[in-house]
Formats: C-alpha cells, structure tokens, sequence
C-alpha cells in the first residue's frame, strides 16, 4: 500500500510560515457525535459508529504517542429555553449515550450566564489532531505502508488498474485508489469525468493565556460550547477557542473580534485574555451535496473527502467505511 502527500515529511505543526495547514492541523479536534440532533440518516450513522470506535482507536494509537487521550465530557449552553426544551428531548433519548440536562444551577460555576441550563454529553469531547496526526503516522509505517512525500497531479485508467501520475513526473500503478485530498479531490476527479465540486469554507482558531478566571479548569469538562464557539481548556490558564465559519478562504478580522467577545457575551476573563497563536484552516464543504463524499466512483476509484466541519470526529467511521469498500468486489 502506498501513501502519497507533498507533506509527509513535514514536522506535524500548527506554526508553518510558508504553506497553509491541511484540515486536521488547523481543527480543534472536537468530537460532537453523540449530541447530533437528528437520530437517523447516514449523518447519524456515522457519528454514532465513530463515537462507538474511538475509544478503541485512542487505545491502539497510544503505543505510537503515549500522549493522546480521549478528552471527554462535553458542555452545550442552550441558547433560549426553546433550545433547552430540544435538549431535554435528546438527553432522554440517549441517556444511554451518556447525555444529560443539566440546570443553570448545575452549571453556574463554570457558566453563570447559562440562564437555560445546558446538555452534558460525557463520552463527547475532544481529541487534540496534532498528536494524532503523529500517532497516525507512526502507525503506518509499522504496517506495509509506502509513504511517498509527493503530489498526485492526475490520475488515469490503465486497463483495470489505476496510474498515479505525481508532480515530480514519475508515477505508479495501483488497483485501487483512495482520494482523500481534502479541497483537492474535486480537481483530481474532474478529468475522469466525475463532478464533485468542494469548496472552501474559512476557519479560524485561537489560543489564549489567561490572566484570570478559571485557569484550574477544576470541574470543567473538555469542550463547552456558547452559540456554536468552541472554547477548550488547554492546560493551566491555556484555552483554544474556535469554530466561526465564514464563507471564502481569507481570514478577517472581525469574526475574530466576534469569537473573542463570544459576540458580545464573554466573561471579563476571556476578554482580557492575551492572544499566543492564532491560525486559520480551510473546510471542505461538498457543493450541493452532504458531507462527507464516501462513494466508489468506478472499480478500483474511491473518493472519502469533503468532511466540512467533522472529518476529525468522522476519521474511525470513514476509515472502517473505506476497508469495507476495499474489500468489495
Ligand atoms: C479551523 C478548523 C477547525 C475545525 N475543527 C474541527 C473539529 O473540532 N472537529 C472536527 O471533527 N473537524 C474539525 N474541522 C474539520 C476537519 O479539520 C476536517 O474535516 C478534516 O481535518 C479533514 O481531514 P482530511 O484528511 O480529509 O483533510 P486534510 O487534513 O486537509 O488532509 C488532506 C491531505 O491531503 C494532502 N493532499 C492534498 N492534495 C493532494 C494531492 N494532490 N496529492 C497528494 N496529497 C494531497 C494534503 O497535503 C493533506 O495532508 C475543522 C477545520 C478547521 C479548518
């Protein structure tokens, strides 16, 4: 098997000067799959088998980074008492998956502005995407895996196998091919006559030192959510905070005001936070169609990308997806 990406013998970093982040380095690594509203469909499928896995994942991939964990528990303010009404529906229905209701009182000392109280989802939370990254790796090459640091600029039909044209000029042949380029998948597949436009949906991020405030994180679980910003306890008086969404691939400057104000919201301790890092990533939202792309497109033509905003969460259940599919005749 043979892995090919110009980054592969890249450090896995979030500070790169000279080229953008590829999804998973520029993601927070929140995994929201228990506490997705719907309760079927393909969307929920996904989420629930990846929830299912990860611990097992987590599991096997610290023999490669003893560092990664699991980061459980996961917090979501309900907005208005509409919303805690629909929560309270859920916490019911997957009581079993760990989530409950809890009251503004249960959560006061972490968040005394959530007057409606909030949704507790205690296997939900977070993984940190850098350390997998490198626990992935490390994996792979204890399996028969090549890896190849290059650009795959085209691919093309060669009898029933597959040629892998690279940027270098070379190629190699293959009988089955995995497209998992993230934006760049559309245009490897574009010439072979398959149309799966993916566009690029802006993504910034933060991390912050605290000056006051909880730095202790005591009680606190390892994702709480306030109208859909992300903050996560990264170490004493360290926090990440992220997730606007804004359409097009450059940064600007006043979804960042919004994200640090928490839209006008924000404890006094948040706002008086200094800035460390900030970055920003690109997600590969599939146009006018759902995310993710997991389809065999032609004997032997695999796509599994365009994962928008959950391809960290969604990576147990589009990889056993992608094993399943290769197995297929
Ligand atoms: C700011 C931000 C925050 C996010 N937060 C979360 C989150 O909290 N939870 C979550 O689940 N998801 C989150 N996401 C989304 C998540 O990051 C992506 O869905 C996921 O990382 C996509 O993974 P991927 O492997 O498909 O793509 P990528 O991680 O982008 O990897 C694609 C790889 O393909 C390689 N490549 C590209 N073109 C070629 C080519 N032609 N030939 C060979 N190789 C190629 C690249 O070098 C790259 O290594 C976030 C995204 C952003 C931007």
């Amino acid at each position: 098997m043979t892995l090919l990406d110009p980054h592969w013998n890249e450090p896995v970093l979030r500070q790169t000067s000279d080229r953008e982040l590829n999804g998973t380095s520029a993601s927070l690594g929140v995994l929201m799959g228990n506490v997705f509203r719907r309760t079927s469909g393909r969307g929920w499928r996904l989420r629930r088998r990846s929830m299912q896995l990860w611990p097992r994942w987590v599991q096997a991939l610290q023999a490669f980074e003893t560092g990664l964990t699991l980061q459980t528990g996961l917090l979501q303010i309900a907005a208005d008492r509409e919303s805690a009404t629909r929560m309270g529906a859920l916490a019911e229905q997957r009581s079993d998956l760990g989530l409950e209701l809890q009251t503004s009182e249960q959560v006061r000392t972490i968040w005394p502005t959530a007057l409606h109280g909030a949704l507790h989802s205690s296997a939900d939370g977070r993984i940190n995407p850098l350390q997998l990254q490198i626990a992935l790796r490390r994996a792979l090459l204890q399996e028969s895996v090549q890896p190849l640091a290059t650009r795959v600029v085209q691919l093309e039909r060669d009898g029933s196998r597959w040629r892998v044209h690279h940027a270098e000029g070379e190629s190699t042949c293959h009988d089955c091919v995995v497209i998992c380029s993230g934006l760049s998948a559309g245009a490897l597949l574009e010439p072979l006559g398959h149309s799966l436009p993916i566009s690029p949906v802006l993504g910034q991020a933060l991390s912050l030192q605290l000056k006051e405030g909880p730095t202790t994180w005591m009680n606190w679980p390892a994702v709480l959510i306030d109208q859909s910003f992300n903050l996560i306890p990264d170490g004493p008086g360290r926090l990440l905070l992220g997730a606007t969404v804004e359409p097009g691939t450059e940064a600007a400057d006043d979804p960042l005001a919004l994200m640090r104000t928490l839209n006008d919201n924000a404890p006094e301790w948040l706002r008086s936070a200094s800035v460390i890092e900030h970055w920003s990533g690109l997600r590969a939202r599939p146009v006018e169609r759902p995310a993710p792309l997991l389809n065999v497109l032609e004997p032997g033509l695999i796509v599994a990308s365009g994962h928008y905003r959950n391809g960290v969460l969604l990576a147990p259940a589009t990889a056993e997806w992608i094993s399943t599919a290769l197995q297929e005749p």
